[in-house]
């Protein structure tokens, strides 16, 4: 349109331009296709269970079965009113920070939200996609509105050439604004729930603890709650790729409880399987489970 005078501003603009959109464009595609995470089959009534549960009538008597079969199970939070978290539609037992999404119709790990901009459900399997889709927007938007804003300023002082391409200048600028601030409010928000290691549902309503609700129950301070959605290797941070490798155990045992600690995710590698008798197929990389254990444990 009115590229630059000079050619080393015209290739900084082209490498800078194609690196945010390629990047912006990747990690929007993740966030639509990355499917949402569900609970494994661990978290499933078993049939017997299940008939048993649908027979009875009164809430007392399936909250007893419920709570006989999330016995085995690494869950600490229940609804407010202390009652196991259960999904009637996909007939199972909640795990921690799970919840039901209605337009997904399917119960989602760490859930977020559903986001209808990418039609699909943030949560476990897509947030750092979806964080990183912000911020490569952002980024984005901020570009074009800075390499647009020299030509939006001679349109106002009327140096432009007379044709039509001077409203192209106006809209470009308004558009990229616009969204950049908007994106802006969202992503900072975003930001401090990571920082928090709350998802969106869990700010509006704080999850309930075995001492009640906790709205910090999953935080294990700043710096750990980030490598909870980027992972542990920071080269992989700026990239839509999934880093947190999904454990295969989840890294609970009773007995450990039992003996009032709670055995680090190290500890429980492959020889995991050995140790931990009740050892349910992950659900997610368990370190803020500590956090939620600790948080349990305090009321004691
Ligand atoms: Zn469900
Ligand atoms: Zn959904």
């Amino acid at each position: 349109m009115y590229p630059p005078e000079d050619v080393a501003p015209r290739v900084v603009y082209l490498v800078v331009f194609h690196l945010s959109f390629v990047m912006f464009v990747w990690s929007y595609w993740k966030t639509i296709f990355t499917p949402p995470a569900s609970p494994s089959n661990e978290f499933c009534l078993s049939k017997a269970d299940k008939e048993q549960y649908e027979r009875e009538e009164r809430p007392e008597s399936q909250q007893e079965i419920l709570r006989r079969a999330a016995k085995d199970l690494p869950i600490y939070t229940t609804t407010a009113s202390r009652a196991i978290r259960y999904c009637d539609r996909c007939q199972l037992i909640k795990p921690d920070r799970c919840h039901h999404c209605s337009a997904c119709d399917v119960c989602v790990l760490k859930m977020d939200h559903h986001c209808p901009w990418v039609n699909n459900c943030v949560g476990f399997s897509n947030y750092k996609f979806f964080l990183l889709f912000l911020m490569y927007s952002l980024l984005y938007c901020l570009f074009v509105a800075a390499t647009v804003l020299q030509y939006f300023i001679k349109f106002w002082t009327n140096e432009l050439p007379d044709t039509q391409a001077k409203f192209h200048v106006l809209f470009l600028f308004f558009v990229a604004a616009m969204f950049f601030i908007s994106i802006l409010s969202l992503f900072s928000y975003h930001c401090w729930l990571v920082g928090k290691n709350r998802s969106t549902i869990e700010a509006f309503r704080a999850p309930t603890f075995r001492n009640g609700p906790d709205k910090n129950g999953f935080s294990l301070g700043c710096s750990k709650n980030l490598r909870e959605v980027f992972g542990d290797e920071t080269k992989y941070w700026l990239l839509p790729v999934f880093t947190r490798e999904t454990c295969k155990l989840y890294r609970f045992a009773l007995s450990s409880l039992q003996n009032g600690r709670f055995p680090a995710c190290r500890e429980l590698g492959e020889s995991g399987r050995k140790v931990v008798r009740q050892g349910a197929p992950c659900a997610y990389r368990c370190t803020w489970l500590e956090a939620a254990w600790r948080a349990a444990s305090t009321g004691k």
